[in-house]
């Protein structure tokens, strides 16, 4: 048996009464574990594997197959990320691009701090679109799939006095005229510049950042393509979060009008 800290970042129903949880721990990285019987009323496990919690939990060590949770402490329930259907897709989303990055027991402590910082970042968002377009970015570079915006991922030229950019996300950067790869998404100076400032920038300013909707149409378009270059399969919460976001949008706009 050995306690670790993580983060649930999926669960599914399993037989009658348990529950698959996957966690992003700390010690080491993400775990696929059994909380049985946490599916019945009143099991003391039950709100300690909900999706989201930061907990530390004991855990059976088996030579092979998942690991038993068989008790734990909730540090943090992050009920609010739950509670709120924006809020809960865009964790979704967020989580899945974890999970389907990083492999089994590969203990990495960046992940683990992007993990704690995406869920603060989005419990706090005003802008939440934006903010995942920050995590997206950011959690490329923390995996080492840093998007390359000055210079052409092929022959190195400096692109920085450049206006004709254009991007490939299987390059993961831009390219020049000479070495266009064919997969190209063009992109404003401005927004190459948001995404060289996403390098530097401080979570807590990105509320100073405006962005009309072209600009954040032509992130998304650069950062959703440059992850779809790296996982193998789309992200489903994705299509989720964009339901759910552009329900919210247009009953906002009818507020406005009424
Ligand atoms: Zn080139």
């Amino acid at each position: 048996m050995f306690w670790c800290q993580g983060i649930v970042i999926k669960t599914k129903p399993m037989k009658e009464a348990d529950r698959i949880v996957v966690l992003y721990t700390k010690e080491r990285g993400k775990l696929g574990t059994v909380a049985k019987g946490s599916r019945r009323p009143n099991n003391r496990l039950a709100s300690l594997v909900q999706p989201f919690t930061k907990g530390r939990f004991l855990l059976s060590d088996p030579t092979s197959g998942l690991k038993d949770i068989s008790q734990g402490i909730i540090i943090e329930s992050n009920q609010d990320l739950r509670e709120d259907l924006l809020k809960l897709a865009a964790t979704n989303y967020f989580l899945e691009l974890v999970d389907s990055s990083v492999e089994t027991e590969d203990p990495d402590l960046e992940v683990y701090q992007s993990l704690l910082l995406g869920l603060k970042l989005i419990k706090l968002a005003t802008d939440l679109e934006l903010s995942l377009r920050y995590l997206e970015y950011r959690l490329l570079s923390v995996l080492g799939w840093n998007l390359q915006m000055q210079n052409c991922t092929s022959c190195g030229k400096d692109l920085m006095k450049e206006d004709d950019l254009k991007f490939s996300p299987v390059q993961g950067g831009l390219t020049c005229v000479e070495c266009r790869f064919g997969d190209e998404i063009s992109l404003s100076v401005k927004t190459r510049a948001v995404l060289l400032s996403f390098d530097r920038l401080q979570p807590k300013a990105l509320i100073k950042l405006k962005l009309d909707k072209k600009d954040k149409d032509e992130l998304e378009k650069i950062l959703r393509n440059a992850w779809d270059a790296r996982i193998e399969k789309k992200p489903k919460t994705y299509l989720f979060w964009k339901e759910v976001s552009s329900l919210e949008n247009s009953n906002s706009g009818k507020d406005l009008q009424a």
